[in-house]
């Protein structure tokens, strides 16, 4: 079933339920661009339940990130790769696909590389991501989020698709991402991403389709994103202070979401460019744990 529109998307649990000026004001965000915050901060009912979440390897430092091994594999051949699971069966993944888009590229393209938003405007390509104030870049963040996932996944069974195969090279443009995800037969997929905002900006959110397209699955992007955020929340991430609405941004200028045939979600795991966040962001066991949580999220929505 298919949403009339994105305005309807609303929390999936009840005491996730916000009032309608919350709900409106969350909505409002998805047109915001990212560098400009017109929300207020908001305390969310997620967020004064949770436990902060990002002491834990308060050593790890992005130098410390960028020893993750790096994956030989080209882009091309892993995009047409799959790394089926041996373990038999874990539940609900097993057997599934998962289409992980580590977001934005190694190498950003030039900005005249322009592509379709999906809704009959262009973008760029790819845009270059951001990076925190000691420069470790969204990009290899984001690429250490698939490799996490990427293992989790094929532990529990489940195969694994990549929209790119390495941190180094350009990769392919936003719109040729969501083609081939559409043309796979995941059963979900999921962009990895972090923001840059403002110190105090922080948290999580997690973007479904917003005033959808009839071509997208508004109704599994919608789910996808609840129960995801439903685990990030359930494992003690904070959801954003600054945008959207317990941790569901919905938004309708996203490519890779209007583009999309396939139940599809993005999650900002959290704030690069705030001095919390990053503490998180940067740790091995911080990215660890955002992992286990997304796989969560991931099972959750395929057991629904
Ligand atoms: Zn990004």
């Amino acid at each position: 079933m298919k949403h009339r529109t994105g305005l309807r998307i609303l929390p999936a649990t009840v005491a996730l339920i916000a009032s309608m000026s919350s709900v409106a004001a969350g909505l409002s965000a998805c047109t915001i661009d990212k560098d400009n915050f017109a929300d207020p901060p908001r305390t969310s009912q997620v967020a004064t339940t949770m436990p902060e979440n990002t002491a834990a390897s308060a050593s790890a430092t992005p130098t410390d990130a960028r020893r993750a091994a790096p994956n030989p594999t080209s882009p091309t051949a892993a995009t047409d790769a799959r790394q089926d699971g041996t373990n038999g069966d874990h539940g609900a993944l097993a057997g599934r696909t998962i289409y992980l888009d580590p977001g934005h590229a190694g190498t950003p393209p030039p900005q005249s590389l322009q592509v379709t938003d999906g809704r009959g405007g262009t973008k760029t390509c790819n845009t270059a991501g951001t990076s925190s104030d000691a420069g470790f870049p969204e990009h290899e963040f984001n690429w250490m989020m698939a490799q996490e996932i990427q293992q989790l996944l094929t532990q529990r069974g489940a195969t694994v698709l990549l929209s790119r195969g390495d941190d180094t090279g350009r990769a392919d443009c936003i719109d040729a991402r969501a083609e081939k995800e559409n043309s796979s037969d995941a059963d979900a997929v999921v962009s990895l991403h972090a923001d840059g905002a403002g110190q105090g900006n922080r948290g999580f959110h997690v973007s479904a389709i917003a005033d959808p397209l009839p071509h997208n699955d508004a109704a599994g992007s919608t789910a996808l994103a609840e129960s995801l955020r439903d685990a990030l929340a359930a494992a003690g991430f904070v959801p954003s202070n600054y945008l959207g609405s317990e941790g569901l941004n919905p938004r309708a200028d996203l490519t890779g979401l209007n583009l999309s045939t396939r139940p599809k979600a993005l999650i900002e795991y959290g704030n690069m460019r705030d001095s919390a966040d990053i503490v998180l962001l940067s740790s091995p066991d911080g990215r660890r744990r955002l992992a286990e949580a997304t796989v969560a999220g991931i099972e959750a929505f395929l057991a629904r």
